[in-house]
């Protein structure tokens, strides 16, 4: 018998359920990944740190799966890479390869359960088997229900239930070594593809210092072992070092969630229970996408879809390009555009400002994140947005409306920073760091930044906008 395990989200060697259950099912084990067009063509620009990212840990698992084939006496393998629709790719290899099944890890993404099906329907034409597995989640689909056995919409008893089903059965790794002697050699002549073989050119990734597949995601993991205990304290303060970084590394699986989470819930204490409950918000907009795939396009709540949202692409633009005048929304927006990652507490912010202060429409930077962010994630960043907007399943209260320059004052308190991504505030007094337009004439010339020509002022005022924010959702209750 043989087999072929498709790699997708899932870019490690090791805590494997498809791999492990291809070795457990075949004498040889063949490792495709396939750089789908129909993805990479979506993409607005050709340089991606998320392809760069993939391309760079398929290197090293193409390694990895050599070094493990060789450790358990065999004779070396690796990783077969194509270019093209996973739908034609996957089952020409199959067949070229001559194998019995295809083994892959589930995604739970709408486009993503089509396209797997049309892949198992043409190898079932084929005569080959497809089976899929639960992979990159601790708990998927409707394993974790209310007691009437529905899904949950509230995040907390979601947690509580979750808290309560999870067992070492679900945590416990997959031991793929044990079987690694089953994966087969790598097809004479195969080779990696480079970045530019698949239309890309490289982006600052490197010059990020961004620690790439397996052994980028254990340092990370490592150097957040250290500080987890602190997490609770230090995750809203984006200048500190507070959260794992971990986000890409989950969301391309070189990281196993069942090691993280075991590890959290093992070590237990203030920061790593507050660590595993952000795990499990991972997995409950995991849930929620794949119980209520419309969410992709419309309100979680849909009376919220007749909300009417402000068309104002002067406004939007400047959101993208930092210069709304909000110190810690430009600050937030450099460093997604910098960067590519932004913290947690930011995302918030600047999804609030967008669709609270600025009145635009969540579907509009929901769609901006999902061009820049690398941890990009269909299900989180969903939930995100439709959580800020105040229109998504266990969102924030509508009239509870962020106010920039507090969340500002409150999380990066002495303007650290604003400063690092904004250089133009550098030499703004600490008292006017948060609301840099109420300097006056003497110490916007004192420290040589002049709100309107240096830096913007405001593009809305807050109090105005949120009344009128107030009277958009009002309508909708009275
Ligand atoms: P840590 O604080 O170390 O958290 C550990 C892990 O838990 C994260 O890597 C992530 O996998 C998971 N996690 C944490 N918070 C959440 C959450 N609220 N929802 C779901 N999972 C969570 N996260 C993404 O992975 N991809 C996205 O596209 C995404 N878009 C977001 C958009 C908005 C508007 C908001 C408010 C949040 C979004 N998040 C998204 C959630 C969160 O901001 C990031 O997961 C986090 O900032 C990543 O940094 P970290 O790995 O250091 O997080």
């Amino acid at each position: 018998t043989s087999a072929l395990v498709w790699f997708r989200r899932d870019l490690r060697s090791f805590d494997h359920a498809a791999l492990y259950h291809a070795l457990r099912f075949a004498q040889r084990v063949h490792c495709v990944f396939v750089f789908d067009t129909a993805i990479l063509d979506a993409l607005p620009a050709r340089r991606d740190r998320r392809v760069e990212f993939i391309h760079g840990s398929l290197a090293e698992l193409d390694a990895a799966l050599n070094t493990l084939a060789q450790q358990a006496g065999g004779a070396g393998a690796g990783l077969i890479v194509r270019h093209g629709r996973a739908q034609d790719e996957v089952p020409r290899l199959a067949f070229e390869l001559g194998v019995d099944k295809v083994f892959a890890n589930r995604d739970y993404e709408p486009d993503a359960i089509v396209r797997d099906s049309q892949v198992a329907q043409q190898l079932a034409a084929q005569g080959v088997g497809y089976e899929d597995f639960k992979d990159q989640v601790i708990f998927e689909r409707d394993e974790v229900l209310t007691q009437a056995g529905k899904p949950f919409s509230v995040f907390t008893p979601y947690r509580n239930a979750w808290l309560k089903a999870v067992d070492a059965f679900q945590l416990k790794s997959y031991p793929v070594a044990a079987y690694a002697q089953r994966l087969a050699p790598k097809p004479a002549g195969e080779s990696l593809p480079a970045l530019a073989d698949i239309g890309f050119e490289s982006t600052n990734l490197i010059e990020l210092h961004m620690p790439l597949g397996m052994s980028g995601g254990r340092r990370l993991f490592e150097d957040f072992t250290n500080r987890i205990e602190r997490y609770k304290r230090a995750r809203d303060f984006p200048a500190v070092k507070g959260v794992s970084y971990l986000s890409t590394h989950l969301r391309f699986g070189t990281v196993s969630i069942r090691q993280l989470a075991a590890h959290a819930q093992q070590q237990g204490g203030e920061g790593a229970d507050t660590w595993l409950s952000e795990l499990i918000w991972r997995d409950f907009y995991h849930q929620i996408l794949w119980h209520h795939p419309r969410v992709v396009t419309q309100a979680f709540r849909p009376e919220y879809d007749t909300l009417q949202w402000d068309e104002a692409p002067a406004l939007f633009a400047a959101w993208c390009e930092a210069r709304t005048g909000y110190p810690l929304v430009d600050a937030a927006m450099r460093q997604l555009n910098q960067t590519g990652y932004m913290h947690n507490r930011l995302r918030m912010v600047v999804a609030s400002f967008l669709t609270k202060d600025l009145g635009i429409d969540w579907r509009l930077g929901e769609r901006h994140f999902a061009v820049h962010l690398n941890d990009f994630d269909l299900a989180a960043n969903n939930g995100g947005w439709q959580w800020a907007a105040s229109t998504g399943c266990d969102a924030q209260p509508w009239f509870r409306i962020f106010n920039p320059v507090t969340q500002s004052t409150r999380f990066d308190p002495e303007g650290r920073f604003i400063r690092r991504y904004v250089p133009e505030l550098a030499r703004v007094p600490d008292k006017f760091i948060h609301a840099p337009w109420t300097m006056g004439g003497i110490d916007q010339s004192a420290c040589r930044t002049r709100i309107g020509v240096d830096y913007p002022a405001p593009v809305v005022d807050h109090a105005a906008a949120r009344e009128r924010t107030l009277a958009r959702f009002g309508v909708l209750k009275g």
